[in-house]
C-alpha cells in the first residue's frame, strides 16, 4: 500500500524494506537532490540516469565514492547490493510516472516512464531484467505519482501509436472524454509490469495525478510547458 510520511512529506510504499519514496510540492528538499542524499541520508553512491525519455536500462555499482554518478542515455537504473556502502538511485519526474523497484535481497531500480518510455515499455524491460536477478514472489512495484487519465489528453496521431502496439489494452489505457483521446499511463505501467512478470499483488499504485492534485504536485503541463519544480523519487540501501 502506498502511504504518506506526514514528517518527511513523501509518499512511499509500506511494504518495500529499503529507505525510499516519492518527494512532494512540501517536502523540504533540496533541488540539488544529490546534496540532500549525502548530508540527510548519509548516502556514499549516488546514480541517477541522465532521462532522455527512451528505453536504456543501465546497471550501476561501484563507482566513485561521495559524489553523484550521472548515467548516461539511462532512463532506468538497476542496482544490486554487495557491498556496505550506502547507495542511493533516484529520478525526476513532474508528469512521467516514477517506478521503484525493490526485492528484499537489495535488488532494486528506478524507472522513469512519460509516453516515450511508455511506449517502448521500459519499464517492463527493467523488470525482466530484475526477475533473473531475484525471484518473482520477491519483488515489488510501486508506481508513484504521475499524470492521471483525467489530464491527460493526447492527439489522435499519438492515440493510433498506442491504439496499433498495444492492441490488447486498447480498452484499458485509451479513453475518450468529451471527444478527446486521453492516455492511462498508470495503467499501462501496471499492465507492463504484469506482463513482464511481477505479480499483481505485489504492485503497489494510487490513483495520483500531478495536474490536478497542484497542492502536492509539481506538473509539467499543469504549468504550461514551463518547468516550475520537480519530485524526486528514491531508493537507499
Ligand atoms: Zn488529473
Amino acid at each position: 500500500m502506498i502511504v504518506f510520511n506526514n514528517q518527511e512529506k513523501i509518499f512511499y510504499s509500506d511494504r518495500i524494506v529499503f529507505e525510499h519514496g516519492f518527494t512532494t510540492r512540501l517536502s523540504e528538499v533540496d533541488k540539488n537532490f544529490a546534496e540532500y542524499l549525502i548530508t540527510k541520508k548519509n548516502a556514499r553512491l549516488i546514480f541517477t540516469p541522465e532521462q532522455i525519455h527512451a528505453d536504456g536500462v543501465m546497471r550501476v555499482g561501484e563507482q566513485r565514492q561521495g559524489s553523484e554518478e550521472i548515467i548516461a542515455s539511462a532512463d532506468a537504473l538497476i542496482y544490486i547490493k554487495n557491498n556496505k556502502s550506502k547507495a542511493c538511485l533516484y529520478i525526476r519526474t513532474a508528469d512521467c510516472i516514477p517506478i521503484i523497484l525493490a526485492s528484499k535481497k537489495g535488488v532494486v531500480a528506478v524507472v522513469h516512464s512519460g509516453w516515450r518510455g511508455g511506449w517502448l515499455n521500459i519499464v517492463g524491460k527493467t523488470a525482466k531484467k530484475l526477475l533473473e536477478a531475484t525471484a518473482a514472489d520477491q519483488l515489488l512495484a510501486c508506481i508513484g505519482p504521475g499524470i492521471g487519465e483525467c489530464c491527460y489528453v493526447i492527439d489522435e496521431k499519438r492515440a493510433q501509436l498506442f491504439k496499433e502496439k498495444y492492441r490488447q489494452w486498447e480498452g484499458e489505457i485509451i479513453s475518450n472524454t468529451a471527444n478527446e483521446p486521453h492516455l492511462n499511463l498508470l495503467k499501462l505501467v501496471y499492465l507492463q509490469l504484469v506482463e513482464a512478470g511481477i505479480k499483481a499483488e505485489n504492485i503497489d499504485w494510487k490513483n495520483f495525478c500531478t495536474c490536478c492534485q497542484k497542492d502536492l504536485f509539481y506538473s509539467y503541463r499543469q504549468s504550461k510547458g514551463k518547468l516550475a519544480g520537480e519530485m524526486f523519487s528514491f531508493i537507499c540501501l
